[in-house]
């Protein structure tokens, strides 16, 4: 397994909208090794989510796992999840604000309003059906990944960019 270098904001592979994966695609080697490629690299830089084309591959496939991470300390854990092809559908019109960074953009953290409960289609990296709720901050991490595979990033969804802040001044003056 191999760690992946990690695209930073202004590459335009960040921009576009990804690829589909096919079934034949996800069952290659090379994308059952990528996927695992994926996983190390999201660990090695304490992420808590990943999406292909934050290492410069433009597919519809996002990594996801919550566990004990010195950059999101106190957050519910989500189990190591891969998503696929994923579709999002909010449950309810209601948002909540909370802080989000992202490996393509160190150092920042801004506060943005997410959905609180979505519904998750995708496939697993089996090619398995997944279709489960995730709410809070769990719903959150899908919503900023989903937002990669189609080219967006958080700071297109903040709405009050007064909390933009880098993270010594967050854990300084933003903390609670
Ligand atoms: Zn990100």
């Amino acid at each position: 397994m191999s760690i992946l270098k990690v695209t930073r904001l202004g590459h335009p592979v960040l921009r576009k909208v990804t690829e589909n994966v096919s079934a034949a695609e996800l069952k290659s080697a090379a994308m059952q090794k990528f996927i695992d490629d994926m996983i190390v690299t999201m660990k090695e830089y304490d992420g808590v989510g990943l999406a292909a084309d934050q290492v410069f591959e433009s597919k519809q496939i996002a990594v996801l796992e919550v566990a004990e991470n010195p950059r999101y300390p106190d957050k519910p854990k989500v189990p190591l999840t891969v998503l696929v092809n994923p579709r999002i559908t909010p449950l309810s019109e209601e948002t909540e604000n909370d802080w989000e960074g992202c490996l393509s953009i160190p150092d920042l953290r801004g506060q943005v309003p997410r959905y609180s409960s979505i519904r998750v289609q995708a496939l697993d990296r089996n090619g398995k059906k997944l279709n489960f709720e995730a709410h809070g901050f769990h719903a959150r991490v899908i919503q900023h990944e989903f937002d990669h595979l189609n080219g967006k990033v958080y700071l297109d969804r903040m709405k009050d960019f007064t909390t933009l802040a880098f993270l010594q001044e967050f854990a300084r003056y933003w903390l609670k």
